[in-house]
């Protein structure tokens, strides 16, 4: 009796994931740290609340690297199917935290709106964003290509989350430049815009990621995919029920499939396995649960 699924180690994934903890803790500790500091010495109110958005990035970093930790361990009897919902639930926590930034975004607008005055000092506080957001930039294109790879939620989501800091940082100095050249309202404007890409960031990843947690199903032009490629396999005379789950990143899919009622238990199991084996080859599904059911059976 085996208690827990087939495991497989996947050494190379493992080493893509610590490098993917190790770049995203490492980046943030840098830059809180160094923003910290910069702000003590110069007391730039902007410098200030940069460096909190960093504190709350080492924050749900180190949230993080104990959920991918939790993720990439194998199967075991507390979670028999494997760990993969770790992976959308840090997602949500990471897009929490984007939520937050947003909102200081443009609560800083508003306050700069209201005062009427630029947010960044020329001078080494505009350095210090700019190489921030130059850090957080070769954050972004590192995590949003190992988490492609790895069809990873949470670090698609902390990809997404260091694209809107470099943007913030980014916008900060395009309405500090503005503001001297056109319209003092130029700065809190480029802040109310950045604000408004994050919440619409927020949205979508924060959809994305409870969906991977709810069982969402698969679109409907994917299961069609599945039901054609269930149909191609030889002894199979169709499929008349499908329903599909997204458990973590991927897919669960429970077929009830019809085949010739003589068909010996020795052949049902076979054409069984190979509609698996066929569905398992798309990269979307994790595990393929058959039914078999005689000749012209609907229920
Ligand atoms: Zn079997
Ligand atoms: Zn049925």
């Amino acid at each position: 009796m085996r208690w827990v699924r087939d495991y497989v180690p996947q050494p190379e994934q493992t080493r893509l994931y610590r490098t993917a903890m190790l770049i995203t803790l490492g980046g943030n500790l840098l830059l809180a740290t160094g923003k910290g500091l910069v702000a003590w010495i110069t007391h730039s109110a902007a410098i200030y609340a940069d460096a909190a958005n960093s504190i709350s990035d080492v924050v749900y970093s180190l949230l993080m690297v104990v959920g991918l930790y939790m993720a990439i361990q194998p199967p075991d009897l507390s979670h028999p199917q494997g760990h993969a919902r770790f992976e959308p639930l840090v997602g949500l926590i990471v897009t929490l935290s984007m939520a937050f930034a947003g909102y200081e975004a443009a609560r800083n607008a508003v306050v700069r709106f209201a005062a009427g005055g630029a947010s960044v000092e020329m001078g080494l506080p505009m350095y210090v964003l700019l190489a921030s957001a130059a850090i957080k930039f070769g954050m972004f294109l590192v995590i949003s290509r190992i988490g492609k790879k790895l069809n990873s939620p949470t670090l698609t989501t902390t990809a997404t989350d260091n694209l809107s800091d470099v943007l913030t940082s980014v916008a900060a100095f395009i309405g500090v430049v503005l503001s001297s050249l056109v319209s003092p309202l130029a700065d809190p404007i480029a802040g109310l815009l950045v604000a408004a890409w994050i919440f619409k960031q927020v949205y979508s990843v924060g959809k994305e990621n409870l969906g991977f947690l709810t069982g969402k199903g698969a679109s409907m032009e994917e299961v069609q995919k599945f039901v054609a490629a269930a149909e191609s396999v030889p002894g199979v005379l169709r499929v008349h029920h499908i329903m599909s789950e997204y458990v973590g990143p991927k897919l669960i899919l429970d077929l009830h499939v019809n085949v010739a009622g003589e068909t010996t238990l020795s052949n049902a199991h076979t054409i069984s396995d190979n509609v698996a084996a066929r569905l398992k080859e798309f990269p979307e599904v994790d595990r393929v649960y058959v039914h078999m059911e005689p000749d012209d059976w609907t229920d």
